[in-house]
């Protein structure tokens, strides 16, 4: 048994009040971006400092994917999510295949869990999980 292994360093991180995505904001123009970018994609500037988004957003929008991959079979559902610092995240959903696609504006919830496997590995990645009882954390 091997540890999993994150899909790249710097994406994402679990904290004591549960995972987040690691993002950077410009002290600049204040411009946010995940994944963290060297310099800022609003104005250009190179002076960022990294921020966590948390664990909360908000669907914005959410398909289902008809065609597999060496990864997925078909019939796997991607969406945007809205998160604090209004940064938008694409992601897998966790919806199972002939489940309702969760209505936008759903508060969903990120989640760290093994996403398949790569060289005997499982490789950590990230994912959205409805949690319609939840407050967003996106006013
Ligand atoms: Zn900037």
């Amino acid at each position: 048994m091997t540890n999993p292994v994150p899909l790249r360093e710097g994406l994402f991180r679990e904290t004591a009040a549960g995972p987040t995505l690691l993002a950077s904001c410009c002290t600049a123009c204040g411009h946010t971006s995940y994944p963290p970018a060297p310099r800022c994609l609003d104005c250009g500037r190179e002076a960022q400092e990294p921020v966590e988004l948390g664990s909360d957003g908000e669907l914005l929008c959410a398909t289902v994917v008809h065609m597999g991959n060496h990864r997925y079979p078909p019939g796997y559902t991607v969406g945007y999510v809205t998160m604090p610092h209004g940064v938008r995240v694409f992601a897998q959903l966790a919806i199972s295949a002939g489940e309702d696609l969760p209505a936008p504006g759903t508060p969903m919830t990120l989640e760290i869990v093994p996403m398949w496997r790569e060289q005997e590995q499982d490789v950590l990645a990230y994912r959205f999980v409805p949690a319609p009882g939840k407050e967003s954390a996106h006013a």
